[in-house]
């Protein structure tokens, strides 16, 4: 039991690239399945026609046996999911139009084309498989309704056709409600899992990232350095006495201050800087491939927006200052380091004043 598991398994993940997303996986998946299952029972329904004499039945039910295993291999060498996709539904669609045609063993033929519709919509997703269940409809209603049977090698009743025909389209509505509520949840799962990423990257007050994604990055930016010897430069910005403002303006007003922060941050900044909120009013920007003279010229960038930039919140007017600690990382420099020695900066700006910024390489301030 064991081992059917682990065979069916295996069989299931040949092909597959551990690249591949959640969707593309899905899919091989689905396509090695209907392939193994079609590839089964055509077969196994071509061995009994061929004990049964019917020769016809036989050879058009090891053909479509053989174009299921075409189709598997295709997915497998190829990776041509589509074109396999492609394959073993048109070529079902074919053996169900010989055998709604030629009424199949005892004239139970039709009664396969039940399978068209969930094997459509599968393969094909709900726009593109309701298009082609349509197209199909149409094939097997033109073969059963042609005047004179001329269409057909057997005879059905015209109230088998009609059940038939009506039967097919409550399959067909019943698959589509499945498949549209199984789109419905895939796209809420997947809005879902964006948000959480979002959630998990970014600071939801001011929008730009959270400590745990800076850190990340910094630890990317590190290895980078330390791969191609180049160097990148750490500020630390606290603002100066933050306390003050939410105590005359209230929490709200300095909220929205450290909004407006964040904004001046991110325009000071070129497109592979990266601005963070550290912690509550304290912001962080890696400044790749930059030195410690570049990062004072953003520091000298970020005093001169603040003071410049007047902001009024429907007639409260904070003004606010920054002191700023600045630490240049070199290949082999460890970056929590770094950091530590822009937090040392960012005190001695503030206790030389404020309003300010002090700040060096790791290994010599300036
Ligand atoms: P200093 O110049 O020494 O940095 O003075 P400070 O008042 O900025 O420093 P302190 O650490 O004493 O106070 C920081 C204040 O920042 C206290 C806290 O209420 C406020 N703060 C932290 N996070 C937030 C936030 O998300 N929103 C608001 N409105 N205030 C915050
Ligand atoms: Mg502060
Ligand atoms: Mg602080």
């Amino acid at each position: 039991m064991m081992n059917i598991r682990q065979g069916l398994l295996t069989y299931l993940r040949k092909g597959m690239s551990v690249s591949d997303s959640h969707e593309i996986s899905q899919k091989i998946i689905i396509i090695k399945l209907f392939s193994f299952v079609g590839m089964s029972i055509t077969g196994i329904l071509a061995v009994t026609a061929h004990l049964n004499d019917n020769v016809l039945l036989a050879t058009a039910l090891y053909f479509a046996s053989m174009i299921f295993i075409l189709a598997h291999h295709i997915l497998i060498t190829f990776r041509h999911i589509d074109t396999s996709a492609s394959i073993i539904l048109y070529s079902l669609y074919l053996l169900m139009f010989y055998l709604v045609h030629s009424g199949g063993a005892d004239n139970t033929g039709p009664l396969w084309i039940f399978m068209v519709a969930p094997v459509s919509l599968f393969l094909k997703g709900l726009k593109k498989g309701l298009v082609s269940i349509g197209l199909f409809l149409l094939v097997i209603a033109t073969l059963l309704f042609y005047p004179n049977n001329e269409l057909l090698d057997t005879l059905y009743t015209p109230s088998f056709k009609l059940r038939l025909i009506y039967s097919f389209l409550t399959i067909t509505f019943l698959s589509g409600c499945y498949e549209y509520s199984r789109l419905q949840s895939f796209q809420h799962v997947k809005d879902l899992s964006r948000e959480y990423e979002q959630l998990s990257k970014y600071d939801p007050l001011t929008g730009v990232s959270n400590r745990r994604d800076a850190t990340n990055k910094l630890r990317h930016e590190q290895r980078r350095i330390a791969q191609n010897q180049k160097k990148l430069s750490i500020i630390l910005c606290d603002v100066d006495y933050f306390k003050r403002v939410n105590d005359e303006f209230g929490h709200e007003i300095g909220d929205r201050v450290l909004v407006q922060l964040a904004d001046l941050f991110s325009s000071v900044i070129r497109q592979r800087d990266l601005v963070a909120r550290w912690g509550g009013e304290e912001f962080l920007i890696m400044l790749p491939d930059t030195d410690v003279r570049g990062a004072n010229l953003v520091a000298e960038k970020i005093h001169q927006g603040l003071a410049d930039l007047s902001m009024d919140f429907s007639g409260a007017k904070p003004r606010v200052t920054v002191s700023i600690g600045i630490a240049e990382v070199n290949a082999g420099d460890d970056i929590k380091k770094a950091i530590g020695q822009a937090d040392k900066h960012l005190y001695e700006a503030k206790s030389c004043g404020r309003n300010r910024t002090c700040g060096g390489s790791i290994s010599k301030t300036i």
